[in-house]
């Protein structure tokens, strides 16, 4: 069986990130996302809520699964004995950052975990969680780019801000 993990923020998913899923989960047969419990960032929704986001969004998807892990992926990888790290390329923005976390993983884990990347498909390219934040404080339309439940989140969150 192979398996892979597509880790991130998650904050929250978008149909950027679905695509990605889709289409990982069409190549492997288990595709784990685990939303980062990361400290450093201020999410607008807890851990919990973008969990249970994801595992909304990809309950028709019998092989995906949807968990949180907190400190290094590499050793996430290990625990779940993972050597596949799943992540998106949108631009060449993206590229630098990307190439410099995935040789940094490859190395910390002794050459076993590899990264494969997807590029994002063409009508996806521009979208990314904090700009479908910053539409929704505004209550801009948001039906092109996260789920509609995903959308009334959004709006809800903002309403009590
Ligand atoms: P992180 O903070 O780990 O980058 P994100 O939730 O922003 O978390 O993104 C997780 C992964 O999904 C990253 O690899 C990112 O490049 C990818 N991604 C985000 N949006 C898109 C998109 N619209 N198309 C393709 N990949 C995307």
């Amino acid at each position: 069986m192979k398996s892979a993990i597509y880790p991130g923020t998650f904050d929250p998913m978008t149909y950027g990130h679905l695509d990605i899923i889709k289409r990982a989960a069409n190549i492997f047969d288990n595709v784990v996302v685990s939303v980062l419990d990361n400290k450093e960032k201020t999410p607008l929704f807890s851990v919990s809520e973008r969990v249970n986001i994801l595992k909304e969004a990809t309950k028709d998807i019998p092989n995906v699964s949807v968990e949180s892990f907190s400190g290094l992926l590499i050793d996430y990888c290990k625990e779940r004995g993972i050597y596949v790290i799943v992540r998106g390329l949108r631009a060449v923005t993206d590229f630098e950052y990307e190439l410099q976390m995935s040789q940094m993983n490859r190395k910390l884990s002794d050459h076993k975990v590899d990264t494969v990347f997807f590029n994002t498909t063409l009508k996806y390219s521009y979208l990314s969680s904090s700009s479908v934040k910053q539409i929704a404080q505004f209550h801009g339309d948001l039906k092109a780019f996260v789920p509609d439940f995903v959308a009334d989140l959004l709006y809800e969150r903002y309403k009590n801000k």
